[in-house]
């Protein structure tokens, strides 16, 4: 079942009216609550999931007697800061009264299974707890949407987060939810984030003011699709997971009717631009390098010698910065290329390119190198 709700009263409100309509009834006796906090955002931006969601889950879990809740996100970077930034620590704290632990899931120990892809280490908490997977409504630059079938890529350790982007992403997001099934499933579509003109990134699309709860990944997934305006068909990892058995697109519906909110949401372009610089990715570049043009602007920013060469090679002239496994290098007149992370390594070396290695690489390091 998935029903569509309207804010009303308080957020905290309007989950806890949503979930008692559904009649949701939690099997264990602890709760993990797994939100999307990639990186340190700001609660309320479209980049997160808006902890206000989190804490009406958690009033209406005490309301059917869970005792014991966790609150757990493994970002790729700068966790304490992203917990922190975020307002998730105070949030935790405040809603808690002593039984809300908020976590690292990289911290947390781990459980082998299996999968399409040999085994796979998952956070025991999510294989014995009641696991609640509560996404944000937004685009990705390889998958176009990320809901809670990509949220749930949270779940892995780095380098098996790392891994999934080399096996193809795609397949092993939907293998991921064949063998990991939460017991609720929220969507964040207070606000959401869309892509912008050629090269922009994320660009918020206010006022949606909606939340959807569903009882299984993909067609949550397929109706949040919908909502954004794609169709559940042409979303790779959808469809491969309709393919493979993991469900269907469709479930009773409750609640709103789906139509009357749809929207357009603009996708993400494979690049972004800042003046004259572009930074490339494909799909097999993880987070660990998309995270890293920030990094690079705020490294740049914080050392007079960085910004001006950052100015005048990297903003002055074209500068075009590839990272994963571009199938084709297009050099334009009067540009230069640089291949950064070590995904590029075996590309950078085949076509003479200046390449700065890690995994993820150095925000300094590239910054030399340009
Ligand atoms: S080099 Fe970059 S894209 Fe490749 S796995 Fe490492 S962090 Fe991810």
């Amino acid at each position: 079942m998935i029903i569509i709700r309207k804010l009303k009263d308080t957020i905290e409100d309007t989950i806890y009216t949503a979930l008692s309509e559904i009649k949701y009834q939690p099997q264990h006796e602890r709760a993990l609550i797994k939100p999307c906090i990639p990186s340190p955002c700001q609660n309320g931006t479209p980049y997160i999931t808006n902890h206000r969601i989190i804490a009406g889950v958690i009033d209406y879990l005490r309301h059917q007697g869970i005792k014991e809740i966790i609150v757990g996100e493994g970002p790729l970077r700068d966790y304490e800061r992203t917990f922190v930034v975020s307002g998730y620590e105070k949030m935790c704290r405040g809603r808690g009264g002593g039984n809300v632990r908020l976590i690292n899931l990289h911290h947390a120990e781990r459980r082998c299974i299996s999968w399409d892809y040999g085994e796979l280490q998952i956070p025991s908490l999510v294989l014995d707890s009641e696991y609640i997977n509560i996404a944000k409504l937004k685009v990705h630059t390889s998958t176009t949407v990320t809901l809670s079938m990509k949220n749930q890529m949270g779940l892995l350790r780095k380098e098996d987060n790392k891994k999934i982007h080399l096996l193809g992403l795609h397949r092993p997001i939907a293998a991921l939810a064949s063998v990991v099934k939460p017991n609720l499933i929220i969507i964040d579509a207070i606000n959401g984030e869309q892509g912008g003109p050629p090269g922009k990134h994320g660009q918020e699309v206010q006022g949606i003011n909606l939340v959807i709860c569903g009882s299984h990944l993909l067609p949550t997934d397929a109706a949040a699709t919908r909502l954004m305006g794609f169709e559940p068909e042409n979303i790779r990892h959808l469809k491969i997971a309709r393919d493979m058995g993991v469900g269907g697109f469709e479930d009773e519906m409750i609640g709103l009717p789906l139509d009357k909110y749809q929207m357009n949401f603009i996708p993400l372009t494979d690049h972004r631009r800042i003046a004259n610089l572009y930074y490339h990715w494909t799909d097999e570049t993880c987070s660990g390098c998309l995270g890293l043009m920030a990094e690079i602007r705020k490294t740049a920013l914080s050392h007079p010698w960085h910004i001006g060469r950052f100015i005048r090679y990297g903003l002055l002239q074209r500068l075009d910065i590839m990272t994963g496994k571009p199938e084709i290098i297009k050099k334009t007149h009067g540009s230069r290329i640089i291949g950064v992370g070590d995904c590029m390594r075996d590309i950078a070396s085949k076509h003479g390119i200046p390449f700065v290695s890690g995994c993820p690489p150095r925000a300094v390091d590239v910054l030399e190198k340009i």
